[in-house]
């Protein structure tokens, strides 16, 4: 077995018995990426002997006796997340050159853990998109069929950690853009409750709504890289200040699923969905009603309007926030005279179609004349949104859906159709208009690609979601069918 096709919880043990070195371990990532990375397209920036460097510091640590929770595990960190000396683009032309002279709370928080940084993950530009076709750089490709998109936005991160080209990841997301992907390329993503991981030093898209998580090839991974991540930051004014349970332990506990009350929401299996994506979901539930959960069906009502809702809400916070590239303080300057020109030729060179769009479709929907009609009107969806979990999970621990209504699509098949894009994300950005949590594991196939289990939980219930996808992943083996490339 070669040493890239770890999971980060075998490495661990492995580096801890003194099996394997860091080094060795980041080495055979490396190599790995030399060999598939022209065809996958993953990484916008390799930092090969930055890794190399990371990892013989890690190793020098635990000969002195020093164990950490990520001592020595090479990860690949997705673009919009700021990382100190290495360029952060978010897959932006706006931010080409763009040199950081700080850290994300979160990679600050895994560097501590004594994590290795291998590349900065490819994504669709600001992480606006699902199928990471709208990077400025180049396009993302499944590792289970190169002629598939790997989902998006945090598309290289999942296809990174599913073609062995790093052990796991952060992606962010925003709308589905950590589970999309996790679910298209067939591994693990977590989307925690808004708040529970700092947003400090994730370029800001949707503020409202994003979230860091991790992508990871298993469950304990997710577990593994939550726990490193999750907690209060006082530079995030909107992190929670709840204790952070030591999720690795919480998977493990409880006898099953016996006791555990699955909803079923009957919104989230749409007509419109692919047939085998809706029956290996099923089969899915009765597996966990094998392991002694207790399916009941359960109605989200306002779900239809969670699209409207959300390409409201997140295109006006985009609006707002990307108005910070104006070619003064960042990345790229389109030299136009006077101020205002300067301005404007930076935005119009530097900012891609997708991107463009939003500015605009955010800009419209927060001016004087339409602000009632249409941002005040999302907000009171996001109430009632929020409305239906809050009821439904009065009935239930967790729920559990398909991730998307479709299995990973074909390169240019909705690039030219935004109405056809967003509607990949129907069952996702619910839980980010509610700030609850979820995940996606594998759970199958259809059509030659893999199927994601989305399940649900309540603010704060990351312990909740992990453990049932603990028990299910503990008694399947679809997370272990690595791609062939
Ligand atoms: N695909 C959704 C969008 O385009 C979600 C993106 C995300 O989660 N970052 O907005």
């Amino acid at each position: 077995m070669e040493l890239y096709s770890l999971t980060i919880h075998e490495a661990q043990e492995k580096l801890r018995q003194g099996e394997i070195s860091s080094v060795e371990l980041t080495e055979s990532v490396l190599e790995r990426i030399d060999a598939v990375e022209a065809k996958v397209g993953a990484y916008i920036s390799l930092q090969p002997e930055l890794a190399v460097r990371m990892a013989e510091m890690a190793d020098e640590r635990r000969a002195v006796g020093e164990d950490r929770p990520l001592l020595g595990i090479p990860l690949g960190i997705k673009d919009t997340i700021i990382t100190h000396g290495v360029p952060t683009t978010a897959a932006s032309k706006i931010l080409d050159g763009f040199v950081p002279p700080f850290d994300a709370t979160a990679i600050d928080r895994l560097r501590q853990a004594g994590a290795v940084f291998v590349g900065k993950t490819n994504c669709d530009e600001f992480a606006m998109g699902s199928s990471t076709e709208y990077s400025a750089f180049h396009p993302t490709r499944n590792p289970r069929n190169l002629n598939c998109v790997p989902g998006g936005s945090s598309g290289g991160s999942a296809a990174a950690v599913g073609a062995g080209e790093a052990l796991g990841s952060l992606g962010s997301d925003t709308g589905g853009s950590v589970r999309l992907p996790a679910s298209f390329c067939g591994v693990v993503g977590l989307k925690p409750t808004y708040g529970r991981v700092s947003r400090y030093g994730l370029i800001a898209f949707g503020s409202s709504l994003d979230q860091v998580g991790p992508i990871t090839k298993d469950v304990e991974d997710a577990a593994i890289l939550l726990n490193a991540i999750a907690g209060h930051d006082a530079r995030d004014s909107t992190s929670l200040n709840a204790p952070v349970p030591n999720y690795v332990d919480e998977i493990k506990q409880g006898d099953g699923l016996k006791g555990i009350k699955v909803g079923i929401p009957q919104e989230y299996f749409t007509e419109g969905m692919e047939p085998g994506v809706a029956q290996t979901v099923r089969a899915a539930i009765d597996h966990l009603a094998d392991l002694g959960a207790e399916p009941v069906e359960v109605s989200l009502p306002n779900t239809g309007y969670g699209i409207p809702a959300y390409y409201i809400v997140a295109t006006a916070e985009a609006s707002a926030n990307l108005s910070r590239y104006d070619g003064v303080r960042f990345g790229l300057r389109q030299d136009g005279g006077d101020m205002w020109n300067t301005f404007s030729q930076t935005r119009e060179a530097g900012f891609g179609p997708e991107v463009k769009r939003r500015i605009m479709l955010g800009t419209y929907a927060l001016s004087a004349g339409y602000y009632d009609a249409y941002y005040l009107q999302a907000q009171k969806v996001r109430t009632l949104l929020r409305q239906d979990f809050e009821r439904a999970f009065e009935k239930v621990d967790v729920m559990v859906s398909p991730v998307a209504p479709m299995v990973a699509f074909e390169i240019n098949a909705k690039v030219d159709d935004p109405l056809q894009m967003y509607l990949t994300d129907v069952l996702t950005v619910s839980l980010n208009l509610a700030g609850v949590c979820g995940i996606s594991i594998p759970c199958g196939f259809s059509e030659g690609m893999p199927v994601g289990l989305q399940i649900i939980g309540p603010a704060l219930g990351e312990s909740a979601i992990l453990r049932t996808a603990y028990q299910y992943e503990q008694t399947t083996d679809w997370h272990k069918q690595p791609a062939e490339l």
